[in-house]
Parts: structure tokens; C-alpha cells; sequence
């Protein structure tokens, strides 16, 4: 099926291919070969994702669009302050071959002008046995994921009529900006120019940039994080020579055009395009290229300080306790007290993206929760994407904040922000994995706060304890003792397995158990935890089905076994304690179950 984003790149295409203005770049000669019909148009999504259209596999000289690469790497190699202080990020308002150095320091205005990459070129190390040329070349293919060769022939005539350039080169010696021969330096620039890319490239390399520096096909990182906010802003201001205001105001997007035609823009976190038609307009920026780009933002709201851009908050909702519990069942004092002060308890699930705007309205629901009782708040974060360092040092800020007034904030997450969320400073005890994790520990918390005692029963119990037996008499409780089978199981060892048939029931007196489901491919899930006082298994065997889930013990467990035969005859034998016992059963279940509606209706509010 065809997507509409490739139809609509083909009529934009259409739109301008017949379009014949401009001049294909001559002072290089080899450049005057170009084919003015060779038109191609690239969208690269920042995780790799790439449409294409025309002549987006036809390779041409990198030209200029090398210099906003090339000032990543200058910066990687001697660091921001040294780079700046020999070329500055002025607009020149100038032409890209302009001799404009500053007066009194001779400093090229910006990096993205000829004289400005050349003394960026000069800043490349050699390292590693590797030449300047063949850092530049590895880095450049680094970018657009793929090893990138250079046009010899181009090379040469560049090199034989490159005379313009040569003299820059040479001021920037007496200057002192370059501080050696520059022939070898403006040689490396013009291979670093010659060096042979596609449409597609251009897009990918703009993909790059726009998923902070990590290729989004090699998945390695190929510009450091730390500079692509610099790249991105000189191409934004200098990036199209003397119609950089221009291109700012109607495009919007940090952009580098070059002479065999290519232009390279990002949006900036999104995506990456690559337009190539070598005809260029005055500025020597290609012509239909600015086309191309101008529609693309209009069409598609691209331009990057348009606000609807704005990411949306992220709560994608918001619970309380009592309403959604942990998955165990709870004596019925315990599941009263959490529902009594559920609001004790906050659960806000967030979505998305995480960074400062997406964020800051939730640090305002949060402190909004906490002055309105508010002392154990949740975030679930097992819906959010991405999140950027700084949300995460926010969060780590806002729990240490609502910590001093008694607030304790929890983050459940599936494990893939732990160990940021550590270096930003949460302790590793406040993280968890599952939301049932983090439910049971801050209802155990609330429990010990508002009753002064763990709800678990530290010891085996009576009979009398065990809430199907509540309402036996002491005659009736010697009978069950006398009758059912008291049996024992280790850790680990189940009393129930799925599919079974159930002619058994078991009442807890001691010891923890674990009821899982086990789902497509294996994967076993917690849906309850029983502890002692608790009946297991009571669903099937009250309607005679197969068994729906194992049951695990957790710890050291003893039951009583209530078997199908026995309670059977009780209805001849002691029919009253028939009726007591299946009375205690029907409100165990009805009352979870209405339980599950209220969790229902409180994960499906939106
Ligand atoms: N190699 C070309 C030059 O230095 C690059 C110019 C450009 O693409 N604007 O003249």
C-alpha cells in the first residue's frame, strides 16, 4: 500500500521537476556536468524510517554541506572554547566565497562560509595514525551510516582552480587562525568538499542530527550528544549564506546547502531532508531544493518555532488508592482501611515523552496531590518512551522535595530508566519494576501508618481466624478439625496447577501463596497473592470446572484440605454448616468482585 506521505512527496516532486531556473555551479569545472534534470527528494525519520522520491541514489560532491559536519568534529577535537575563539557564529550576511574576516583578529565570522571552514578544517586533528582527510571521512560516513568515498576528478579541479580559496587560506595564516602551511589544510578541505554522498545520504545525515548524534540505522553514535545543539544552531543562522534570515523565517529548520546542489535540513528531535538538484539560484543554494523545502514546511507544519509543535502533557491517568490495588487478597479490616484513606494514596501514569514542558505540569498535579493528603504518590512509567536527563534530575528533585514534607514518591518503571533514574539520584529502593510492586509497597506503608501493625499474621492462626469459618460455632470448629486433612508444602512446591480438575478447596492457616496465569508464550503472571486466613482454589471447586491458574507457595505453607466427598455429605450431615460455610464463600467472591469493578472503572476514566 502506498503511504499518503510517499504520495504526497511525489506530487511535490512533480510539482518542481519541470521547474528550469537557475544555474547548474561552474567555477569548479567539473561541477558544470551536472544533469539540471537530476532531482530527488528524502524525508528520514529519526529512528530510520525513509521516504523517498526521483533521484535520491545518484551520488554528487558533498560540497558545502561538509563544513556543518566538519565543525562537530573540530568542536569534538579541541573543544568549544578554542573553536570559538578562533571562528565566531555570526551571521556574515555575506556570500559563501566572501574574504570576510573580522577586523582586528582576522576570525572568519562563522564556520559556514568558505573562510570559516577552512580554519574549521585546520582545527581536525591527526590522530591515530589517520590523516585529517581520512578523521573527516570517517566521520562524515560515521553520520550517514554507510562508508562514504570521494570524486577524485571533482577533487582536481577544485584543487587546480581553487584560487580564491588559497588566498583565504592564506590571510587565515597571517592571522594566525590557521597556524601552519595552509596547503595542506585547504587540500583537506577541498577533498572533505569532493567527498561523494546521495539524496538519501543527506536525509539519514539529518536523521542523525535530529536523534542527538546516534545513527539511526547503525544505531551508533556518531556526533557527540554534547554538540549537536551547536551544529544545529550556526545551521540555522548561517546555513544558507546571505539568505539565512530568509530561510530561517519562511522554512524554520536548520538547514546547509552546498554547489553541487544538495541541501541538508533537520527538524530538529524528528526528522532529517535531503533535497539534491544541482541548479542553484544567486546565493548558490540549490533553487528547487528552497522550493521544495519551503513547501514541505508550509504542508506539513515543519517549521520548528510553530507551536503546535508543543508536546501535550503527559498524565495519561490518574488513580487513587483503595480503587486499584495491589493483586493479593487482603483480610477484609486491611481492604476497608485502604479504601477509607485510598486518597492517601495518588497513581499517576504518564506517557510519552518526558522533558521540561512535558513534565512541568505534572510536578504541578503532584504538589497539588500532596497538599491535599496526598502521602504516598506513585508515577508509572511504564508508558513513557523517552525522557531526557533533565526530567529525570526533576523527578529526582521532586521526591527529595515531597520527602521533606512527608510525601514518599515511588517510580515503577520496566527497568530500562533505572539506572538513570539513579544517576539522577532516586534511590534504588523507591524504584520498582511492576506497578503491583510498587502498589503493595505503599499499602503496606499506609497499613502500618494507620493501624500501627503489619496486616500479614506473623504466626499460624485458628480456625476461627480463617474468614470462611468466622461464623462456625466452637462445636462446628472441632468438627473441622477432627475432619479435614491438614497437608503442608515448601516453598516453591504448588497446590493447584492449570487445568486440573478441582475436587479440592484449601484454607489457609499459615504461610503465603501465589496465584499465577501463565500467558501467551509462557510468560507467568502474578494475579494474586493469598496469605494465611485465606481460601485457595474455591472458584473451581465451587463450579466444578478445571482449574484456571496455579497456585505457588511462596513461603512455608499449611492448609486444611476441604474435599468434594465431605462437603457433599455435610448437606445430609450437618446441613447448617453447609449453609454457614457456602454463606462466608458467596461474600468472599462477591465482594472481590466488586472490587474489580471499581478498579475497572478507575483504569478506564480518561
Ligand atoms: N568547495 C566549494 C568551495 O569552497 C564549496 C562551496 C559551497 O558548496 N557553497 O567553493
Amino acid at each position: 500500500m502506498l503511504s499518503p506521505i510517499q504520495e504526497y512527496l511525489e506530487h511535490l516532486h512533480a510539482r518542481y521537476a519541470p521547474l528550469m531556473d537557475g544555474t547548474v555551479a561552474d567555477y569548479i569545472p567539473e561541477l558544470s556536468k551536472a544533469n539540471p534534470h537530476w532531482f530527488g527528494i528524502c524525508i528520514a525519520t529519526r529512528d530510520g524510517h525513509v521516504y523517498e522520491v526521483g533521484d535520491t541514489r545518484q551520488p554528487f560532491t558533498i560540497q558545502s554541506i561538509s563544513k556543518a559536519l566538519a565543525y562537530g568534529l573540530a568542536l569534538e577535537d579541541r573543544g568549544e572554547e578554542h573553536v570559538l575563539k578562533r571562528i565566531g557564529v555570526e551571521p556574515s550576511g555575506e556570500a559563501f566565497n566572501a574574504i570576510s574576516l573580522k577586523e582586528g583578529t582576522g576570525a572568519p565570522f562563522n564556520p559556514m562560509i568558505n573562510a570559516g571552514a577552512i580554519a574549521t578544517c585546520g582545527q581536525v586533528l591527526h590522530k591515530d595514525t589517520q590523516s585529517r582527510f581520512e578523521r573527516l571521512q570517517s566521520y562524515l560516513s560515521g553520520i550517514a551510516g554507510r562508508d562514504l568515498d570521494i570524486d577524485e576528478v571533482v577533487y582536481r579541479s577544485e584543487s587546480e582552480t581553487g584560487h580564491r580559496n588559497r588566498a583565504i587560506g592564506w590571510l587565515l595564516r597571517n592571522f594566525g587562525i590557521l597556524d601552519e602551511d595552509p596547503h595542506e589544510t585547504l587540500e583537506t578541505y577541498f577533498r572533505q568538499c569532493s567527498i561523494r554522498v546521495t539524496c538519501r545520504d543527506l536525509a539519514l545525515m539529518g536523521a542523525t542530527l535530529a536523534n542527538q548524534g546516534v545513527q539511526p540505522l547503525t544505531r551508533q553514535r556518531a556526533v557527540s550528544a554534547q554538540y549537536v545543539d551547536n551544529i544545529l544552531g550556526v545551521m540555522a543562522t548561517c546555513g544558507m549564506y546571505d539568505w539565512s534570515g530568509e530561510w530561517i523565517y519562511r522554512v524554520g529548520l536548520p538547514a546547509k546547502s552546498g554547489v553541487g546542489g544538495g541541501i541538508l535540513a533537520v527538524l530538529p528531535g524528528q526528522l532529517g531532508i535531503g533535497v539534491f538538484s544541482p541548479p542553484l539560484d544567486a546565493q548558490g543554494n540549490s533553487l528547487r531544493g528552497i522550493k521544495v523545502c519551503m513547501d514541505l514546511a508550509r504542508e506539513l507544519s515543519l517549521h520548528m518555532m510553530n507551536p503546535t509543535a508543543t508536546p501535550r502533557t503527559s498524565v495519561r491517568l490518574s488513580y487513587q488508592g483503595g480503587e486499584v490495588m495491589a493483586r493479593r487478597r487482603l483480610p477484609s479490616s486491611a481492604r476497608e482501611t485502604l479504601k477509607t484513606h485510598g486518597t492517601q494514596i495518588q497513581i499517576l501514569e504518564l506517557q510519552g515523552g518526558l522533558i521540561f514542558t512535558t513534565l512541568e505540569p505534572v510536578i504541578r498535579h503532584a504538589i497539588r496531590l500532596s497538599n491535599a493528603g496526598c502521602r504516598h504518590l506513585i508515577f508509572d512509567l511504564r508508558a513513557v518512551v523517552t525522557a531526557n536527563t533533565v526530567s529525570l534530575h526533576l523527578l529526582a528533585d521532586l521526591q527529595k522535595r515531597l520527602g521533606t514534607s512527608g510525601v514518599e514518591v515511588v517510580i515503577c518503571q520496566p527497568g530500562s530508566l533505572t539506572s538513570r533514574l539513579m544517576e539522577a539520584g532516586v534511590p534504588s529502593s523507591s524504584i520498582f519494576s511492576t506497578l503491583d510492586a510498587a502498589l503493595e509497597s505503599c499499602e503496606d506503608a499506609l497499613l502500618v501508618s494507620v493501624t500501627g501493625a503489619a496486616w500479614r499474621p506473623a504466626k499460624a492462626l485458628d480456625l476461627r481466624e480463617c474468614s470462611v469459618f468466622q461464623s462456625c460455632t466452637n462445636g462446628e470448629l472441632q468438627i473441622l478439625e477432627k475432619d479435614l486433612e491438614k497437608r503442608t508444602f515448601s516453598p516453591g512446591e504448588f497446590l493447584i496447577h492449570t487445568g486440573e480438575s478441582s475436587d479440592e478447596m484449601f484454607v489457609l492457616t499459615e504461610g503465603n501463596v501465589e496465584v499465577q496465569i501463565t500467558e501467551e508464550g509462557g510468560l507467568k503472571r502474578r494475579v494474586d497473592v493469598l496469605t494465611a486466613g485465606m481460601t485457595a482454589g474455591e472458584m473451581a471447586f465451587l463450579d466444578n470446572s478445571p482449574r484456571s491458574a496455579d497456585v505457588m507457595a511462596l513461603d512455608k505453607v499449611t492448609c486444611l484440605v476441604v474435599t468434594r466427598p465431605w462437603f457433599t455429605s455435610l448437606a445430609d450431615t450437618l446441613p447448617h454448616l453447609k449453609i454457614k460455610l457456602l454463606m462466608s464463600l458467596i461474600r468472599e467472591v462477591s465482594s472481590r468482585l466488586r472490587q474489580a469493578n471499581v478498579e475497572i472503572t478507575a483504569l478506564q476514566r480518561s
